[in-house]
């Protein structure tokens, strides 16, 4: 091979492959080969999958050699979230807890990529059983930002953010239930989808909160991750809140014309921001106006609510989900006298400082005395959300704010203090609560030379509209030019 594919697009090196410029296989040892020399910097990884990686490639190469179609991700590496069930190989979610666990079973979206040629490199870091903004929840490693080693990459999907970061992979997959696929792109400085509720199936995605957990793309650019979310997505009836509807066409946007598109800029999500990230919404907005859409400021007043919606409901419903782990029947098992210590033992020992504070805030908050009052008010937060976003949605096709409210915080800066943690997600959690789809799109780069990501939301099924603003975004967006830490 005389050139390298590290750094590549995801369509270019599936070209590449196709046309056997390159095998499946070098690219996945190039891959690899860089990851295992820099790694232990950054810690993306909890563990490489080389020998899945490269019996994958051979399989390409294979069908390429035999005139077979190898499809559209054909030999692209890609990062997979930890938390993604894939049969044989240690699932851990970054707790304890799961710590040796193996699934006899692969994640729908795994099976889904797979047929599509790509290679899986390995299971990425996150915040335990995802919940964070920073991965400094994960039990096992801190992961850092590659564009700062002294930063956070952003959480919970922070090791597939930083791995697409990093160049490690063209292509990771992670999952958002307040922002954990936006925010760490935007930290990161790539591109990151939540689709719409139901449009990738959850089957195989250890449950955080159901009813808001997405898994979703992460790219360099909104090409790759639109070609991605097309593996990915479609009806699957063994998730029963899977959509079977027509899905939107969304990867022939990249490039078309926005003239006439209505642009809301939020106003109530770009007041609390930093005075760098308010800039750089506001210029991807003149970007956009200039490109032909019209552009406006809205109120979406209900938005404000959302943090404190989030924070009832989805630890309601994980203290659900993760009454499971009880060392009875997987996961970590420590005996006790009877089968209540047991219980106690293993779940005390296995889960960490975050997930038992959201267990008991969920356990709280479900609690007979307390359900109306904070359950059920949430859920009626939850519907304002809605009805909110719908009436923005009248007059707009799509809304913009900032991803996150500032860039890359210093590593430790928030981990005492759960609340300034929280508000990492203000801007990201009024989606998932509505269902509605949303990205990040890089732009530039702020004062102490960190990415900005801006978000651009749509109402449901609104992906088409979303990746063609997010593409004229992207096409005049100020280049990122700094380096990775190994370059
Ligand atoms: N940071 C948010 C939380 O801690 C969102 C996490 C996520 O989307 N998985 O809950």
């Amino acid at each position: 091979m005389s050139f390298s594919t590290v750094g590549m697009s995801a369509s270019e090196i599936a070209s590449k492959v196709r046309t056997g410029e390159v095998s499946a296989l070098e690219v996945a040892q190039e891959h690899i080969d860089l990851i295992k020399q820099h790694d232990s910097l950054l810690n993306a990884y909890l563990h490489i999958t080389e020998d899945l990686a490269l019996r994958q490639a051979k399989r390409v190469d294979e069908k390429i050699k035999n005139g077979e179609d190898p499809g559209l991700l054909a030999g692209v590496p890609i990062g997979l979230k930890d938390n993604l069930a894939t049969r044989g190989i240690a699932t851990t979610c970054a707790s304890q807890i799961l710590k040796d666990w193996k699934p006899p079973y692969d994640a729908t979206v795994l099976e889904k990529i797979y047929k599509s040629g790509a290679v899986a490199i390995g299971k990425t870091n996150l915040d335990e059983f995802a919940m964070g903004s920073s991965t400094e929840n994960s039990s096992y490693v801190t992961t850092k930002n590659p564009y700062d080693l002294s930063r956070v990459p952003g959480g919970s999907s922070g090791g597939s953010a930083a791995s697409v970061a990093a160049r490690f992979t063209p292509l990771a997959l992670g999952s958002d239930t307040g922002g954990s696929i936006r925010q760490p792109a935007a930290l990161c400085g790539i591109v990151g989808v939540k689709p719409t509720y139901g449009m990738v199936s959850r089957y195989g995605l250890l449950a955080f909160a159901s009813s808001l957990d997405q898994i979703g793309p992460f790219a360099h650019n909104v090409a790759d991750a639109a070609l991605l979310l097309k593996v990915i997505s479609g009806h699957d009836d063994k998730d029963s809140t899977s959509l079977s509807v027509d899905l939107p066409d969304f990867t022939s946007q990249v490039g078309a014309p926005i003239d006439g598109l209505r642009v809301g800029i939020v106003t109530e999500l770009i007041e609390g921001a930093a005075p760098e990230v308010r800039k750089a919404v506001l210029a991807a907005a003149g970007v956009l106006a200039a490109s032909g859409a019209k552009v406006d400021h809205v109120s979406v007043p209900a938005v404000t609510y959302g943090l404190s919606a989030y924070y009832l409901i989805a630890p309601a419903e994980a203290s659900s989900n993760l009454a499971r782990y009880d060392g009875v029947r997987y996961g970590l098992r420590i005996e006790g006298q009877d089968m209540n210590e047991t219980y106690v033992l293993s779940r005390t020992k296995g889960f960490g400082p975050e997930v038992k504070r959201r267990i008991m805030l969920g356990t709280f908050a479900l609690s007979s005395g307390y359900y109306d009052a904070y359950y059920g008010r949430a859920q009626k937060v939850r519907t304002m959300i809605i009805n909110s976003f719908a009436q923005a949605y009248e007059n707009f096709d799509v809304l913009l704010s900032p991803t996150a409210p500032t860039t890359a915080f210093e590593i430790g800066a928030k981990a005492q203090d759960p609340l300034s943690m929280y508000l990492s997600d203000v801007c990201t959690i009024p989606t998932n609560l509505a269902g509605h789809p949303a990205m990040s799109v890089p732009y530039g780069l702020g004062e102490n030379e960190m990415p900005i990501g801006v978000q651009v939301m749509a109402p449901a099924l609104g992906e088409a509209n979303m990746f063609r603003i997010a593409a004229a975004i992207e096409s005049k967006a100020p280049a990122i030019t700094r380096k990775v830490f190994w370059q």
